[in-house]
């Protein structure tokens, strides 16, 4: 498994940077943050060994799991990438670096609280909606920049920029229009909350880097397919 996860991770890297290349971009811009839910604690040492630091996880138990296993490794950061429900904000906090997946106040809300409990500022990502279906999360486009503002004002909380998905298309190509739409919101953002524009998994992430992309979160390419949840 070990050497299975170095050489996808090298070849991840490497089309990083062709895709960074084409849009002249520099690869250090764009972090790469290993999504590695469902696979085991092991996968992620082994990424850690081969020099991804930053990873993301969908469930906060699973989660606080694997963190206990992994104790010892020096320099990991844990991006929470799934939806979250209020009453787990305590726990989210004291697991997680950055929360991607805000996109309501009353989450907003209930990290600050729980942050300044903990006497930490939490970074967070306001999660927006690409795909105009109610039933996905993340805030409505036209409300984006609203919640931004009532983010930002939060005194725990430190909004660094947006995250999104596109909606799954045919080819990669078909998520560019909706990766576009997500960096003008972005830019639209004062400079200080214009830090991070997480958007691009193992499908898209070349043309997510083409439209501006500083930080993909790749699951498959990285560490195979998931098992099935159990
Ligand atoms: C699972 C997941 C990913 C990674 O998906 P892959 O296609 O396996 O790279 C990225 N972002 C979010 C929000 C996810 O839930």
């Amino acid at each position: 498994m070990q050497i299975t996860i170095i050489e996808h991770i090298l070849s991840v890297r490497e089309r990083i940077a062709v895709a960074a290349g084409r849009a002249g971009r520099s690869p250090e811009e764009i972090t790469l943050v290993g999504v590695s839910k469902r696979h085991p604690a092991e996968a992620v040492r082994a990424a850690w060994e081969a020099g991804v630091r930053e990873f993301g996880e969908n469930y906060v138990q699973e989660a606080r799991e694997k963190r206990a296993a992994l104790e010892d490794l020096v320099g990991l950061r844990w991006h929470l990438i799934g939806g979250l429900q209020s009453n787990k904000a305590r726990l989210a906090v004291s697991l997680f670096d950055t929360v991607q997946t805000v996109d309501r106040l009353s989450l907003a809300q209930a990290l600050s609280l729980e942050a300044e409990r903990n006497q930490k500022e939490l970074s967070v990502l306001v999660e927006v909606n690409l795909t105009g279906s109610a039933i996905r999360a993340g805030v409505a486009e036209s409300e984006t920049q609203a919640l931004c503002e009532q983010v930002a004002a939060l005194p725990c909380l430190r909004l660094k920029g947006l995250m999104g998905m596109a909606p799954l298309c045919e080819n990669a190509e078909g998520a560019r229009p909706h990766f576009s739409r997500l960096r003008d919101l972005f830019e639209a953002l004062p400079g200080e909350n214009r830090q991070v524009l997480s958007m691009g998994m193992s499908g898209d992430f070349e043309a997510a880097i083409a439209e501006g992309a500083t930080l993909v979160r790749i699951g498959t390419a990285l560490f195979g397919e998931r098992p099935p949840r159990n």
